[in-house]
């Protein structure tokens, strides 16, 4: 396994399953939104441009996201391969990121389409709280953390993301629904894209997965 795009709408758990893709494998996980989160924290002018519509759950421009992952892929840490979870969101982008490889005489080998269904998604992103340290994923009904708002993995604080408002929630699902899902046809066309049904337990996914990323 060496390039792996996770696809699929919010909620869909591809923060969860890289998590665990990237333990298994030792390969490196690249959450787009992670990197945005950084950047708000500690104010960078990236992170005060992306914010503006990160809070409204609209994507960041393309320009601006493409020059980071640009940037982030060069790196010596993903000289073995890398999972990119969020990105591409956008036929451009998608396009951009082929033209990336290409000229770096790599292929991408495997888009992980993880499919749920928009009602399955509400209720998840209700109750889905990370941890700002680790990005860990807990859910209050489902997988709440041992202690209250304390990450059981890091310590860090558990929260919730502003843009899991459901209001917020909704727009994102639109957004998904117009600029994210035609690239589902896109990599179909490809013959990369597998589609994996995310509505069932972690595990059970999980498994799905690594028997099409093999051993
Ligand atoms: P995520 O954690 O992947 O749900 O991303 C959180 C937010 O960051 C998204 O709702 C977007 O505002 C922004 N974002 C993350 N990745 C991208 C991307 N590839 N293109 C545009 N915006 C992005």
């Amino acid at each position: 396994m060496k390039r792996v795009v996770l696809l699929g709408p919010p909620g869909a758990g591809k923060g969860t399953q890289a998590k665990k893709i990237s333990e298994k494998y030792d390969v490196l996980h690249i959450s787009t939104g992670d990197i945005f989160r950084a950047n708000v924290k500690e104010g960078t002018p990236l992170g005060l441009k992306a914010k503006e519509y990160m809070d409204k759950g609209e994507l960041v421009p393309d320009e601006l996201v493409c020059d980071l992952v640009e940037d982030r892929l060069t790196w010596d840490d993903c000289k073995n391969g890398y999972l990119l979870d969020g990105f591409p969101r956008t036929v451009f982008q998608a396009e951009h990121f082929d033209r990336f490889i290409e000229k770096r005489g790599h292929e991408l080998d495997l888009v992980l389409d993880i499919e749920v269904p928009n009602e399955v998604i509400l209720p998840r992103m209700a109750g889905r709280r990370v941890c700002r340290g680790c990005g860990a994923s807990y859910h209050v009904v489902t997988h709440p953390p041992k202690v209250e708002g304390v990450c059981d993995l890091c310590g860090g604080e558990v929260y919730q993301r502003a843009d899991d408002a459901e209001e917020t929630v909704l727009n994102r699902l639109k957004v998904y629904a117009d600029q994210t899902s035609p690239l589902i046809e896109y990599y179909t066309k490809t013959g990369k894209n597998a589609v994996v049904d995310g509505d069932r337990p972690v595990e059970e996914v999980f498994e799905t997965i690594c028997a099409l990323l093999g051993e």
